[in-house]
């Protein structure tokens, strides 16, 4: 195919994935009373994994204003449902964002966590979602608890020297992971079917600008299983994505195990055309093929607000012991813990047997043929 086609059809098959995702945000109902947004959505402990050791880690996710490429006519990434937990651009004030931010904290016992996760649903770094006076709260609350380390997430056109300075300067004690969506190395992958709208080189630059900090880490975010993928391309896509991300010289990489939340792309397609997300064996199978001991694979997929309907699930009876490991992996990087498991109930079977399904349909021919649900969507 020559090049003007081929960009044609990336717009076609960009356009169909952006109406959905439009027409899927128009059923939310957003609950905007000023009152809710005192409180945190979600606060949990886990365990974690830094500088050799098993680690304590407070998660905290922050009601905010929404992500502003969620709010955007055309945004929102097709697994993304963090926008029904926000004001969607209504103002909420720094009074509410602080006090959501302090209750959160009085809950944690900082002597005993060693890491902080503070997430808004978007970009920490983004004015005008945490506005500047804000994240200087926030840098201050982290200085006065003592943090050894904390966690924000922002998309890359935020990352700017200026802003990693501001983090420098605030916070001197402490070592900060920047979380970036890297999601896909592959272009069409990232930008028409997941709709991140980022580009390879974007990625580059931000490696680039966080090498040159001491305190400053390059946490990066590979999804496992975007739609319209079979099982096996999902599980070569994330590999393709982690070395990728080990490339640009990522500290940390997490492998997101798609789940799904409510209002999302995927929850339309779970419902449509029964997209399921991966098998944990295909987890288990990515990192067993990205393990580095020398750098931390996490696996992720499991701490949002709003909480999920589904995750990960091999759909069997080991996955329950399955989860622990996957803990247990993530607060020891030991690749024992998902490498020797044989489940008597056959699953690993089932799941090799799906590997095998083959989808001869080139990529943006697959959502250029399902447009007809577009309109059955709106029926
Ligand atoms: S995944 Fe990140 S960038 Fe994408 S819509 Fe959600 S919060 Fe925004
Ligand atoms: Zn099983």
């Amino acid at each position: 195919m020559n090049n003007a086609n081929e960009d044609k059809k990336i717009a076609l098959a960009k356009q169909i994935i952006q109406n959905l995702n439009k027409a899927i945000k128009e059923h939310i109902i957003f609950d905007t009373e000023p009152s809710k947004f005192d409180q945190s959505g979600y606060l949990n402990i886990r365990e974690g994994y830094i500088d050799k050791k098993s680690i304590k880690r407070a998660i905290i996710i922050l009601r905010g204003l929404g992500c502003e490429w969620a709010r955007n006519t055309q945004g929102c990434c097709s697994m993304c449902g963090h926008l029904s937990a926000s004001s969607n651009g209504n103002p909420v004030s720094f009074d509410s964002l602080a006090e959501q931010f302090d209750r959160a904290l009085e809950q944690c016992e900082f002597n005993n966590i060693s890491m902080l996760c503070t997430y808004n649903g978007g970009s920490f770094l983004n004015d005008n979602e945490f506005p500047k006076a804000f994240r200087a709260y926030i840098y201050k609350r982290v200085n006065e608890k003592k943090i050894k380390r904390f966690v924000i997430e922002s998309r890359v056109e935020y990352i700017t020297n200026e802003k990693l300075d501001e983090i420098e300067v605030s916070l001197p004690e402490t070592i900060v992971e920047i979380g970036v969506g890297i999601e896909s190395s592959n272009d069409i992958v990232r930008n028409v079917l997941i709709n991140k709208n980022t580009e390879r080189n974007q990625y580059i630059h931000i490696g680039n600008l966080i090498k040159k900090r001491v305190q400053i880490k390059l946490l990066s975010y590979v999804f496992l299983k975007p739609p319209f993928l079979t099982e096996q391309e999902a599980i070569n896509d994330a590999i393709d994505s982690v070395r990728f991300a080990k490339e640009i010289g990522s500290d940390i990489i997490s492998l997101e195990a798609a789940s799904i939340q409510e209002h999302t792309l995927l929850d339309y397609l779970a419902h449509s055309i029964n997209y399921k997300p991966p098998w944990i064996w295909s987890v288990f199978e990515v990192i067993n093929q990205v393990y580095d001991s020398d750098r931390i694979i996490r696996i992720g997929g499991f701490e949002f607000y709003p909480i999920p309907l589904h995750y990960t699930s091999n759909s069997c009876q080991c996955d329950e012991e399955l989860y622990h490991r996957i803990s247990m992996y993530n607060q020891t990087n030991n690749i024992d813990y998902i490498k020797n498991f044989t489940c008597a109930s056959g699953c690993y079977k089932l799941w090799k047997k799906e590997l095998e399904n083959v989808n001869k349909e080139e990529l943006l021919d697959r959502i250029i043929s399902f447009k007809s649900h577009l309109e059955k969507f709106h029926s």
